[in-house]
């Protein structure tokens, strides 16, 4: 890997202020890595250089068909200051197959990492210190070829840009939700199983729609039957059936229209060390109205990487309002969310090997 260090880093002193009040998307580390692919060539050694913007010619095939995709993950610093990455391979795996749902080119899955690996490194101190806290990561890779034919493109980049990220959570904060019965995520045989820009450039409208309602978030349900219950914005949804050991945590089965999260995947595993019974179902509206009604679901909540776990405190729709409990986060969802932020940070330990160290 080519590596140009930056000459122009932000100095200590400003670095560490925005390290210690990181928000979320606010501030960019001093590098990215850059990689090109063409279809005569393959890929190019991928190249760490200074942080900056990119220069595009405006027929670029990105700009008009919209042939994009992205990963999320994040590092996170550890109690002896060493910093691990959180089921990287898990990622690079996602990003292949959403490259072959776009018609992108693969980037090989030890390259991903390296890239990771090398651009953390060397950033390592942009990645901030407390719990809830960590260095967010976004890889991903666009359509460079010049020209507005449609087709699959013969040129693309893949880049990597790191962000510090605070503890945006805030335990009183339950989200409400819009359950939209007018727009649709993602419908069988298209891009719902893919990161790719696209879906959430789709989605916005809706997310538009649910802050009319006074939401925060929107939950998508099936393009075909609308009654199954797929996600909640960019994140994945689970139930919690009945109260303390004898409850039951599940989460809507992946069909081929939901995005497969490395959260919610993760939780399927802690929510069983934790001596719960797991399921993935489907779950339908009226599962939902009638669980919350009767007492049967006693939470909600939401999981991905950039927030980890999200409680849902109450959903609107056209059908009605229906509160979750007492509307506050439960104490399952706050025990799932604390063990997998331990797992993440090194305070509990990691029995799946999900850490991979990287200094
Ligand atoms: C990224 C994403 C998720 C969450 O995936 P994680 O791997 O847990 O971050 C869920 N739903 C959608 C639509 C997403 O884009």
């Amino acid at each position: 890997m080519k590596i140009t260090k930056s000459k122009r880093a932000v100095p200590e002193a400003d670095r560490a202020k925005m390290v210690a009040k990181p928000g979320f998307g606010k501030y960019y580390t001093d590098h990215m890595v850059v990689a090109e692919w063409t279809e005569e060539k393959g890929w190019s050694e991928p190249e760490l250089k200074p942080y900056g913007p990119v220069s595009l010619d405006p027929a670029a095939m990105v700009f008009h068909y919209g042939q994009e995709i992205f990963e999320g993950m994040k590092a996170y610093r550890q109690p002896d200051g060493s910093i691990t990455l959180f089921r990287p391979e898990a990622n690079a795996k996602r990003f292949a197959n959403s490259a072959r749902r776009l018609a992108l080119p693969e980037l090989p899955e030890e390259t991903f990492i390296e890239t990771i690996e090398a651009l953390v490194k060397q950033d390592s101190a942009w990645v901030p210190g407390k719990i809830g806290e960590s260095l967010y990561i976004r890889p991903f890779m666009f359509a460079t070829e010049v020209g507005l034919g449609v087709r699959p493109t013969n040129r693309a980049l893949y880049m990597l840009i790191a962000t510090p990220a605070g503890a945006y959570f805030k335990p009183e904060d339950a989200v409400t939700v819009w359950i939209s019965t007018e727009y649709v995520r993602a419908a069988i045989g298209g891009t719902g199983e893919a990161k790719c820009g696209g879906n959430y450039a789709a989605s916005l409208v809706a997310q538009k729609e649910a802050a009319l309602k006074g939401c925060d978030q929107v939950v998508w349900i099936d393009a075909k039957e609308r009654r199954w219950i797929e996600e909640m914005g960019g994140m994945n949804l689970y139930f919690v059936k009945g109260k303390g050991a004898d409850a039951t945590v599940f989460t809507p089965k992946l069909t081929g229209t939901l995005l497969p999260g490395i959260t919610r995947d993760s939780i399927l595993s802690v929510a069983a060390d934790l001596g719960y019974k797991v399921e993935e179902t489907m779950v339908s509206i009226d599962d939902w109205r009638d669980g919350v009604e009767s007492g049967l679901i006693t939470e909600i909540f939401a999981c991905g990487t950039a927030a980890v776990v999200t409680p849902v405190g109450c959903a609107k729709s056209v059908m009605g309002t229906w509160p979750t409990g007492d509307g506050t986060p439960g104490p399952i969802t706050m025990q799932i969310r604390n063990t997998l932020l331990g797992i993440q940070h090194g305070t509990i330990p990691d029995t799946h090997n999900w850490l991979k160290k990287v200094l």
